[in-house]
């Protein structure tokens, strides 16, 4: 638990109460219905109008707070501009609806604006065939495979068609928001192309999902990429963040705003190395994704397939890229693991 960590706050405001937690950026907290159960959105004051930073799910609960919002205190400034972290819909969902109707600037990464239109376009897909294969493949037999699909199709999407315009936001550009100036940090390992905005003058780091307060953020290997090793990406970003200030304000989407950056960074690295070691320690000879989420995951495999599938097979191509297992995919396309 974070026990170096100095939070700004001990316990988060009611959902959607506007809070400050420094002169000119407002925190609101809005609630998820999944776990974690909220996500924090950043509203930064640009004297005219506003920037927000991520803006929540496609629910009645999001729309209705922020519509309350901005009938009320926000109400005689518009919504100039809408930045991104990144396409998760816990902070993308509501994007379509702010960029027509408020006619704001909308920025984000290329790859979270791609995501977000790839996630938009499976939804219409239905029934996902090539998830069924990856499962397949990674080792589900035809009774898991069918129970999990079945398990997807009660899932509701909760995002809206995404914004159709956009400004990219690249590794080391420096945007205005609110009144204060920002450096893009981009890292993968999260999500493909994940924001951070970092003020320098401040020592503020908005950090989205990539550094988080009270969890370790999810790293999975996707479907469309199941040799990915985006356990690599995330380590690697860690280290690319020692180099910010120790005292940085850390504003991240879930959890609450701490300070003690380079503790927290020794703990995510500390959790995913133990959680390597754990999936190593179940290998005991030929196995498959499949398997080790089931024995790892065994709670959420059903409910969250993706992420406890992906997030297995995350922790088994880091042991390969390592050197500790061996990858092997057959002539069926079956993939498997053993140690070496
Ligand atoms: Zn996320
Ligand atoms: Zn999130």
């Amino acid at each position: 638990m974070p026990d170096d960590l100095t939070f700004t706050v001990q316990r988060p405001p009611a959902y959607g109460e506007l809070t400050d937690v420094l002169p000119d950026i407002f925190w609101v907290r809005l609630p998820v219905p999944t776990v974690p159960n909220h996500v924090n959105c950043w509203l930064l004051d640009n004297g005219p109008g506003w920037t927000l930073v991520d803006c929540g799910l496609n629910t009645d609960d999001t729309f209705e707070i922020w519509d309350k919002l901005w009938r009320g205190l926000l109400r005689s400034r518009p919504l100039q501009n809408l930045a991104f972290t990144h396409a998760h819909l816990d902070h993308f969902g509501l994007a379509g609806y702010f960029a027509k109707e408020m006619k704001c600037a909308v920025r984000l990464p290329l790859a979270e604006w791609l995501s977000g239109w790839k996630m938009w376009h499976e939804r219409e897909e239905g029934a996902d065939e090539h998830f069924a294969a990856f499962l397949t493949r990674n080792g589900a037999s035809d009774d898991d495979t069918a129970r999990v699909m079945e398990a997807q199709r009660r899932s509701k999407f909760l995002g809206l068609r995404p914004p159709r315009e956009f400004i990219r936001l690249r590794d080391g550009d420096v945007v205005a928001m609110g009144k204060r100036e920002w450096r893009v940090i981009t890292a993968s390992g999260h999500s493909a192309e994940h924001a951070l905005f970092y003020c320098e003058r401040d020592r503020i780091l908005i950090s989205g999902d990539q550094v988080l307060s009270h969890m370790a953020p999810s790293v999975i290997a996707p479907p469309a990429q199941p040799q990915a090793n985006p356990m690599q990406d995330y380590l690697d970003s860690l280290t690319r963040l020692e180099a910010l200030p120790a005292d940085t304000l850390v504003l991240p989407s879930h959890g609450l705003p701490f300070r003690g950056l380079h503790a927290r960074l020794a703990q995510l690295r500390e959790h995913h190395l133990a959680r390597l070691d754990d999936v190593a320690s179940v290998i005991a000879g030929r196995t498959t994704a499949f398997a080790v989420a089931q024995e790892v995951f065994p709670r959420v495999l059903y409910a969250s397939p993706r992420q406890a599938l992906g997030e297995a097979l995350a922790h088994l191509n880091m042991l390969a890229s390592l050197g500790r297992l061996a990858r092997e995919v057959n002539a069926d396309g079956a993939i498997s693991f053993a140690p070496v």
